[in-house]
């Protein structure tokens, strides 16, 4: 998709972090992070956000979650982190391919705000 930002991280376009990568998916760190575990994971195909996502993408948003998973037990954070879609602007979603947060590593309070 052309002018997206994770689509050109993705593709080497843009620099990023990289944590992990599959056929399905690109994770990265976040380059402002909000825990000291804070990665992206995104798939590859572009999908704008939750909302615009179909039956079809059922495997890629189960499968991100995994991804997470693997990825908080390698970090040793499992005592706690959280997965996060933030969806369309008033909860914050700023880049519209969608893109699962994991953020862990420190204490955090309930609701977020
Ligand atoms: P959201 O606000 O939920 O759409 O999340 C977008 C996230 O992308 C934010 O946490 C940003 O800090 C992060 N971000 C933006 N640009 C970059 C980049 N070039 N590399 C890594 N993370 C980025
Ligand atoms: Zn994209």
């Amino acid at each position: 998709m052309a002018n997206c930002l994770f689509c050109d991280i993705i593709a080497g376009k843009i620099p990023s972090k990289k944590v992990y990568e599959d056929d399905l998916v690109y994770v990265f760190e976040d380059i402002k992070p909000g825990a000291p575990t804070h990665v992206l994971i995104v798939p590859k195909k572009h999908i704008v956000d939750l909302k615009h996502a179909t039956p079809e993408d059922a495997q890629i948003i189960g499968y991100s979650n995994l991804v997470a998973a693997k990825i908080g037990r390698e970090r040793g954070i499992e005592d706690g982190y959280r997965t996060v879609y933030n969806v369309g602007p008033r909860a914050g979603q700023s880049v519209f391919h969608l893109h699962l947060h994991l953020l862990g590593g420190r204490d955090m309070s309930w609701p977020p705000g």
